[in-house]
């Protein structure tokens, strides 16, 4: 049996992020951890002295370990080797890196198969007219020789741009694929990872290749082959996820069907970011299609309408909490917490509208034209409905292409008299979290932090330069 370790019970990133339990990072998907365990590995490689998550304890960096369980990998926060001992979560042994990096390049330098599809998918890409320099296992530039850093096929291929190709048939070590991405990234040369085979299930070091590459992974094999002989060009076969953690079915792709412009990786399609962008989008658009059905229908008062109840089911299920606060609500204001979320919705629907548009779109008050949405959040401001949302609101408001107007003096002074007058709600407040579901671009550290790593963040929710 397996004996029962210490573990970290929070890691401590920086902001946005912010404070990470062990359970919060054992319930998120697949997608969020592998881009937070690829981000503490980039930041290691860049600046080891300032990791991106620190154990709360000690405040030592932490990284995390994805621990093979069946069929699956469980993520867990680990000290790195030079955390201290003295913890009170220390897990004991670690792997040491350079040790766990020595024996797997070693094995796979020397295997026979490596050498030879190597070799012959750099004979494939040279058919191509196109190429004007290619070399295997060399790269004539000392500064990367000395720190052992070569790729197994390097390609110049005139204007498609330079590609490094590694063929990986060992799973490759998380820290050594951080380090080549950065290094090719400043290189101009463009980082492709090649498998032989995808196993099912994938070992972690798979999966974080497929990370960096956003959801795509590149096999060479028979068929390939075949195919690369036929076209006169190295062709790969590429495989998606699909977002349900599978692979769409595989196909046939070249380097001309790369996205290489974008930094990081190539990549074919971008699924992570995209899916996360849509996922990011949900809920709102739900809430966003039941009020336009309310105004329709009660253009009066459509905050009253039914139209809402499936969209705040939505997010009932998503917030534990969103219930009893109902229920007291109710008690406390005779008002129903389903029409207070849809007036806050309309709120900052106007804020995040008018931020992405540029103009002043306001849902809710009679305001108009120039100056209308602070007019509007003012007056929402000094409203006994939403005085204990003043810190929300706020919080939202930083978070948008329109921060500046949460400097302005007379909403500053709004914010300060409804916090002397009423109990703020926080982040852990259903309230809060409810809205944090419908606008997690503003208001989850997580998301909003991952979307801004990959230049992915949506025009209102840009914080203003
Ligand atoms: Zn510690």
């Amino acid at each position: 049996m397996e004996s029962h370790q210490r573990t970290i019970r929070i890691a401590d990133f920086e902001l946005p992020r912010g404070a990470v339990t062990i359970e919060a990072l054992m319930a998120m998907r697949r997608e969020s951890w592998e881009h937070l365990r690829t981000e503490i590995n980039l930041r290691r490689q860049v600046d080891p002295a300032t990791p991106l998550a620190r154990c709360r304890l000690c405040k030592s960096g932490v990284f995390i370990r994805a621990q093979a369980i069946k069929n699956d990998h469980l993520p867990m926060f680990v000290h790195f080797p030079e955390g201290s001992k003295d913890c009170p979560w220390y897990e004991g042994r670690n792997l040491r890196p350079d040790d766990a990096r020595a024996a797997q390049y070693q094995g796979h330098q020397e295997s026979a198969l490596h050498r030879h599809l190597c070799e012959t998918v750099e004979a494939l890409a040279k058919a191509d007219p196109r190429c004007e320099h290619s070399a295997v296992d060399t790269y004539l530039r000392p500064a990367i020789h000395r720190r052992g850093r070569w790729p197994d096929i390097y390609l110049e291929m005139g204007e498609l741009g330079r590609f490094a190709l590694e063929v990986q048939l060992a799973k490759p070590f998380a820290p050594e694929i951080a380090a080549r991405h950065i290094h090719y990234d400043r290189e101009g040369v463009r980082l492709i990872w090649i498998f032989n085979a995808l196993e099912d299930p994938l070992p972690q070091g798979f999966h974080d290749v497929v990370t960096m590459q956003r959801g795509n992974a590149f096999l060479f094999d028979d068929e390939t082959q075949i195919a690369s002989i036929e076209r006169g060009t190295l062709v790969l076969k590429c495989y998606l996820e699909d977002g349900e953690g599978g692979w769409l079915e595989p196909r046939l792709v070249t380097l001309d069907d790369l996205q290489t412009g974008g930094g990081r990786a190539a990549f074919v399609e971008d699924r992570r970011s995209d899916l996360l962008v849509a996922r990011s989008k949900n809920c709102r658009t739900l809430w966003w299609r039941a009020f336009q059905q309310a105004r329709q229908e009660r253009p009066n008062s459509p905050f009253y309408s039914t139209a809402f109840t499936p969209a705040w089911e939505a997010v009932q299920a998503q917030v534990p909490g969103l219930d009893e606060w109902n229920t007291d609500f109710w008690t406390s204001r005779s008002d129903r917490g389903q029409v207070h979320l849809a007036m806050l919705f309309a709120i900052l629907c106007s804020v995040a509208h008018s931020a992405e548009t540029g103009t002043n779109c306001v849902y809710i008050t009679k305001y108009s034209g120039e100056g209308a949405v602070l007019a509007m959040l003012n007056s929402k401001l000094s409203s006994a409905d939403f005085k204990h949302c003043a810190n929300l609101i706020d919080s939202f408001v930083r978070s948008t292409a329109l921060a500046d107007l949460a400097d302005k003096p007379s909403f500053v002074r709004k914010v300060g008299e409804a916090c002397d007058a009423e109990e703020q709600i926080a982040s852990e407040h259903p309230i809060w979290q409810a809205i944090a579901c419908l606008f997690p671009e503003a208001l989850d550290g997580m998301v909003r932090a991952e979307l801004s790593d990959l230049g992915r963040l949506p025009r209102w929710a840009l914080p203003e330069n």
